[in-house]
């Protein structure tokens, strides 16, 4: 393949510069193979614009038989007779092979989604082999009940809990490793089989998992199935696919409702993580020194683009000048650049569709009258997606940067003056999303207070962005259905069976 060879400090581990340089393939029943028409989808460094790899478009046909494959692992294979324990000791396997292959990841993550490489050693590659970790003890405590019913006569009912079967998941573009694992690690130790859908616009770390899997992992065939395609070409197939029992989905609110329609036709089971337009918001007694890069960094991390991003700062009225000088000087100073040179702290957005979304944001947000108080504009003398961290004042509640979810490095910031909380809460809540929120206070009986009113499925009190793969993560109203992480992940992928005898 004759390919633009990216100009990189550091340069490309060998592995990944092989594996990129080798023709990614999918992995459908055990084997790596290409898309049956041969479709290949062109993978670009954003932080350059150049094509680095190509990649399968699996198309319908691949999806049937990805699918196909799962079901006759779920139905007829050895993985449904596997003891509790195998099946653990297989799920923490993947973990095992991410860490040790971590630093490798970790470039095929910057350069695939444009993150800076510290970032992803720090966070992405981590939170995905920890996620394989504890889910992998999560396969032997899978439990049900002994019941009592008030029926007449003696009877002994219990519960089984049993997998759901065949599950579809298809994945969004911000975190596509750690996403591709708060999937595959629940569903796995509760026993289903799945064939996961990767973004078209981050293939690569999913693809070099069904490597590594092939390579390093004894999965029977078909059990784990992985596939890169469009959405509509690839997610739209493995959504309504009648031998498919359920979908998980993370992504956009708007395709998650199609992923609803097209589960219809089967009714199948449906969790979806989908969009968010988390509220910061900050009291007169907060420790500024604390906010101050606490919003910063819940503002820009990973570019903005994640779906609990602080994208709403509330901030009361006596505190905002200097919270917001602080967190506009704080935002000036992020270094801006391409995501594999280890000094950069926020790399370009994923792709040009992206940029020229979130840049339709910016000048929106001029049109309806909104300050610019940092950022605003991209770098000068690159191709790359560059914008950098934007922060709006001078902002109502009808503007659209206000309303609706940007994913990208764009923050509005608004003043408060009365602290009444059930009013805040009221503006926090004024938002079709509940996924994410913050408050900022030392006080702690305000702090909790806020986290009750507060309509959404993660509140951080004195921080932002923690993950863990113990905390439940999901959403109220339009940002989904279910929960991530936790023990709550694992009812994402079981069924409930009554058994009762009369004695
Ligand atoms: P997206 O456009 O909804 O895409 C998500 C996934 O769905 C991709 O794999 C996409 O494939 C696929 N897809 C697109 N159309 C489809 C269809 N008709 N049927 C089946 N699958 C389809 O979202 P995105 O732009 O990748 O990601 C950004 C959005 O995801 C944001 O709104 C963000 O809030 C949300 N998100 C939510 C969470 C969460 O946990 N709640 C986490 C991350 C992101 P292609 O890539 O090929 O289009
Ligand atoms: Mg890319």
């Amino acid at each position: 393949m004759n390919m633009h060879t990216p100009t990189l400090t550091p340069k490309l581990a060998p592995a990944i510069a092989a594996y990129l340089d080798g023709a990614p393939k999918l992995l459908i029943d055990g084997k790596l193979v290409s898309a049956k028409a041969g479709g290949l989808i062109d993978v670009r460094d954003p932080a350059t614009a150049q094509v680095v790899a190509r990649v399968p478009e699996a198309q319908a046909e691949d999806i049937d038989d990805a699918v196909r494959a799962a079901r006759k692992a779920f139905d007829d294979g050895p993985w449904s007779r596997m003891t509790a324990a195998d099946r653990g000791r297989l799920v923490h396997r993947l973990g095992e092979i991410i860490e040790r292959h971590a630093e490798e990841f970790a470039q095929l993550e910057s350069l695939d989604n444009g993150k800076p490489i510290a970032e992803a050693r720090a966070a992405d590659i981590p939170v995905a082999y920890n996620t394989f970790y504890y889910m992998a003890g999560w396969a032997t405590k899978i439990a049900g009940s002994t019941l009592s019913p008030s029926v007449p006569g003696e009877v002994h009912s219990y519960t089984l809990r049993e997998p759901v079967g065949v599950v579809g998941q298809i994945i969004p573009w911000n975190f596509p490793l750690m996403m591709a694992a708060w999937k595959l690690a629940p569903a796995l130790a509760a026993g289903c089989t799945v064939v996961l859908k990767a973004a078209e616009d981050t293939p690569l770390s999913a693809l070099r998992l069904a490597q590594l899997i092939v390579e390093e992992a004894d999965f029977p065939p078909g059990v784990i199935n992985i596939v890169t395609g469009y959405g509509e070409g690839a997610g739209a197939p493995l959504a309504a696919h009648p031998l498919v029992d359920k979908i998980a989905f993370t992504g956009s609110t708007d395709v998650g409702k199609l992923i609803v329609k097209a589960a219809a036709g089967n009714l199948k089971r449906v969790t979806l993580e989908l969009g968010g337009k988390a509220p910061t918001i900050v009291f007169p007694d907060a420790d500024l020194d604390r906010a101050i890069p606490g919003v910063t960094l819940g503002s820009f991390f990973a570019q903005g683009q994640v779906c609990v991003a602080a994208t709403r700062i509330y901030a009361h009225k006596s505190i905002f000048d200097r919270l917001m000088q602080g967190v506009s000087d704080a935002a000036a100073k992020i270094k801006v650049g391409p995501g594999l040179d280890p000094t950069t702290q926020m790399g370009p957005l994923v792709s040009a569709e992206q940029l020229r979304r979130v840049s339709g944001y910016v000048q929106s947000g001029r049109d309806e009258g909104g300050q610019v108080l940092t950022g605003g504009d991209g770098l000068p003398g690159t191709d790359g997606y560059f914008l950098k961290p934007t922060i709006f004042t001078n902002a109502n509640p009808d503007m659209r940067i206000v309303r609706e979810e940007i994913f990208g490095p764009v923050v509005v910031a608004q003043a408060f003056d009365d602290s009444e909380l059930d009013a805040l809460a009221a503006e926090a809540n004024n938002t079709e999303y509940g996924l994410a929120a913050s408050v900022w206070t030392q006080n702690a009986g305000v702090a909790h207070k806020m986290a009750r009113r507060i309509k959404a499925g993660t509140v951080w009190l004195n921080c932002h962005h923690v993950f863990d793969p113990v905390l439940p993560f999901g959403g109220y109203k339009q940002s989904g259905w279910g929960r991530e992480n936790g023990a709550q992940a694992l009812e994402n992928y079981l069924e409930t069976k009554a058994v009762t005898m009369a004695l």
